[in-house]
């Protein structure tokens, strides 16, 4: 018996209701986050009325969040939106604009780009993007197809700490990304004879269902507890509601993840509960693992990280004896400096006990129908083996060729622009991403450098204060109802197609279609977007065009389980992995060939009360950040009314122990501090924070506030990435410590806030 009946929706793309046009389709960003759940789309003469969750959308299953059951009102028809091209009227910061047409805003960009070209080569032209919104392969492509230039890559957020660290790793280790199987490749779900409910899944470092990300719905583990009796474990020093409902809670100290995770390796080596015959006939390295994972005892791993030997063998024990078990990793595996190190580990973890690629197991996620239009699509097509060379960073950072990713390094970009060597970047192309509020690391040496790059253009949805900062240009961009767009994060493919227009507004498409078929009219297979996105199908030879695809939407593309026994892995057919033995290889060949640690392997954070007891001495407390909330996607919606009054202002969570002895009471604004500057949020005293952590709120800005420098909708006041590092890296050049620094906290007064953060970035005060 099915356990979700949709045949009582419709299922048509689009019908009457009474005055209503409805059609189906999803919403991909923006607004919203990474995900695409499907909508209904209520239109009443030409406008977007209302919206509700599809129920025939297997990905959501008619379930919407907060942001997008409110973005009618309050972001798709929200006045303030940008609806024209604007060009800076006064000097970059004085927020004083000049609407301009389209033609003129392309006549402004080739202008500088054909500059940039001549005097110093197409290198000196940088696109960045924010998360992996809808531009995940749209500013990649037009910054190879359009600008021809190979420098792409994410909006300075340090040690690219966003999916790429765990993703790049696991192409050396398991062949690629796995990701928790909720029977979400499959379009019949939950209902296939095939699928299992996993027994366990182990939750290390992550709040799915507030997170919602990477293709991942934080629901599907709702559901899978509700119908499969699906038992949790969690690793997160945070009391979540997930982890108030596991079995395990491991609280660990931030940035100790990957010594836990070694332990729990260690257990299921010496108790024997790996499973032999997977690991005999699949895997590659085991006998260079157990020696490697022979120290490493639940008592040492429980030293490091607070927690009791006895939680890791439970959780060890219990996650190596569930079949199937599932593990779903979080974004601080790539927030820290080991970020490599701990996903190697946790990906062995899944391969030993026999649990990759089987049903309810972990999932090895591959682009549908071979199309790769995720991160660096394009790559190939437009760029030669030379450009590809002058790729920033990648020579010293060359795992950054391979994975999820092939991108500039974004640490090594601010050098080179602090620097102006080996040559000054000329032209920025900024598209969804808003670094000085979010993603960027040291957020004010980041301000400054950018200040230096003479073109700036910013494509976004709202005048944010990167826009308002530091941009030449600002470009109006459609949100996911207004564009025809094609998107997949794994299987389904999907099209979006275009409902409303707002104003002037032009998609990533539209843009990179104009602009190509201006600077490089020859180059390029396309003349309009429904013939880009054939192409963007086509060039795969996935078996359907967008053209196609759009009439049915989706399409699955799923190979069943176990594809290693059946060559459906691997580009020559052949069984095994695509890995360079043709197995799992929990000792990395790839990894090894680099120079870089072939096996787990834990080091402490570079500033951590270990490393730094000179620090940790005047910074007592552990800082971590960037956990998400409903009401927001890092720096968006503080403009939705909505999400305001639910929550108004930038928390940073204490436990009351640490907050008794520093005098601070819930509700307190507080400076949180350390030797790099320090920002100001509202002291939220609860016991849910481990003691001696304190996790401080990103993304912060009031757009209530004046726009303008120096007050820039008091962003550097806020901003917890006053107080983060910029290329404090990996070794392999991924993973950054935004999730494990030190920091000491103390109330704020008149007396001690006579000179703000803001006022030391714009010199407003001595
Ligand atoms: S997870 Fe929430 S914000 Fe994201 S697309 Fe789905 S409903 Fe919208």
């Amino acid at each position: 018996m099915p356990v979700y009946n949709q045949e009582i929706y419709r299922k048509e793309k689009h019908w009457k209701e009474g005055e209503f046009d409805v059609y189906r389709n999803m919403q991909w960003t923006g607004p919203g986050c990474h995900e695409g759940c499907g909508c209904l789309f209520y239109v009443k003469d030409g406008k977007l009325d209302h919206i509700e969750g599809d129920p025939n959308d297997e990905f959501s299953r008619g379930r919407l969040c907060m942001r997008c059951l409110n973005m009618v009102d309050e972001a798709v028809n929200n006045p303030t939106r940008l609806g024209h091209p604007l060009k800076r009227a006064g000097e970059r910061g004085e927020n004083k604009w000049e609407q301009i047409s389209w033609d003129e805003a392309y006549d402004m960009i080739e202008e500088h780009v054909r500059k940039a070209w001549e005097t110093q080569g197409p290198e000196a032209i940088v696109a960045l993007e924010g998360t992996g919104r809808n531009v995940v392969w749209q500013v990649p492509l037009l910054e190879y197809s359009a600008f021809k230039s190979p420098n792409y890559g994410c909006g300075f957020l340090s040690g690219d700490s966003c999916y790429l660290p765990r993703c790049s790793a696991s192409v050396g280790v398991l062949g690629g990304p796995s990701v928790v199987d909720c029977g979400q490749y499959d379009a019949r779900r939950y209902d296939s004879p095939e699928y299992e409910y996993p027994e366990v899944i182990l939750q290390w470092g992550c709040n799915a269902i507030m997170t919602n990300a990477d293709g991942f719905l934080g629901h599907w583990i709702i559901d899978c507890m509700r119908q499969g009796g699906t038992k949790l474990i969690t690793v997160d020093p945070r009391i979540t509601w997930m982890a108030a409902h596991s079995e395990y809670h491991i609280q660990v100290r931030p940035g100790t993840d990957a010594a836990v995770a070694m332990a729990m390796l260690h257990v299921m080596i010496e108790e024997d509960l790996v499973d032999h015959e997977f690991i005999d006939k699949w895997c590659f390295g085991y006998e260079d693992l157990v020696e490697a994972m022979k120290d490493a005892t639940p008592e040492w791993a429980a030293e490091i990280a607070g927690v009791t030997a006895e939680e890791i063998v439970g959780a060890a024990r219990m996650y190596a004896t569930a079949k199937p078990a599932a593990f779903h990793w979080g974004l601080s595996t790539d927030m820290t400096p080991n970020g490599v190190g701990q996903a190697h580990a946790f990906m062995v973890m899944q391969a030993i006990t026999g649990n990759v690629d089987v049903p309810g197991g972990n999932y090895l996620a591959t682009g549908p129908f071979g199309v790769d239009a995720l991160y660096g699509c394009g790559y190939d097509y437009f760029i030669d083996d030379e450009l590809k060379k002058k790729r920033i960073g990648v020579e010293k950072y060359p795992l950054h060729k391979f994975g999820a990713a092939a991108c500039l390094v974004g640490d090594e970009l601010l050098l080179q622009i602090e620097a102006g060597e080996p040559y000054e970047i000329q032209v920025m192309y900024l598209a969804g991403t808003n670094p000085i509020v979010n993603m960027a690391a040291e957020a004010p040496r980041v301000y400054k450098a950018m200040m230096k790059v003479p073109f700036i253009v910013v494509a976004d949805l709202w005048m944010t204060p990167t826009c308002t900062a530091m941009a030449d240009l600002v470009l109006p961009i459609a949100m996911s109802c207004e564009r025809d767009s094609y998107r997949e994060w794994w299987t389904p493919s999907r099209a979006i197609t275009k409902i409303t227009q707002y104003e002037e507004c032009k998609s990533d498409e539209e843009i990179i279609v104009d602009l190509s078929l201006r600077l490089n009219p020859d180059g390029v297979p396309w003349h309009d977007v429904e013939s880009l996105l054939n192409w963007v199908l086509e060039k795969d030879n996935a078996p359907m065009n967008w053209t196609q695809l759009k009439d049915q939407m989706y399409a699955y593309d799923f190979k069943g389980y176990r594809r290693y026994e059946t060559g459906k892995l691997r580009p020559d057919g052949q069984p095994g992995f695509n890995t360079m033995t043709g197995k799992l290889e929990l000792r990395s060949t790839l990894l090894e060939a680099m120079g870089y640690h072939d096996l787990p392997f834990f080091e402490e954070p570079p500033e951590s009360p270990v490393t730094r007891p000179d620090l940790f001495e005047e910074y007592p407390l552990v800082l971590t950040t960037g956990k998400r909330h409903w009401e927001f996607f890092h720096s968006e919606h503080r403009n939705m009314p909505t999400m305001r009054e639910f929550r108004d202002q930038p928390e940073v969570e204490i436990h009351p122990a640490d907050a008794e002895k520093l005098g601070i009471e819930d509700g307190d604004w507080v400076w949180i501090e350390n030797q790099r500057g320090r920002c100001r949020e509202v002291a939220r005293v609860t016991p849910i924070i481990k003691e001696g952590v304190v996790c401080a709120d990103h993304g912060w800005s009031f757009p209530e506030k004046e726009a303008a420098v120096p007050v820039l909708q008091g962003v550097f006041d806020v901003n917890i990435n006053n107080l983060t590092t910029q290329g404090v890296v990996g070794e392999t050049g991924y993973g950054a410590p935004y999730r494990c620094l030190l920091c000491k906290i103390y109330k704020c007064t008149p007396e001690n806030s006579q000179v703000t953060p803001s006022d030391l970035v714009f010199g407003t005060k001595a």
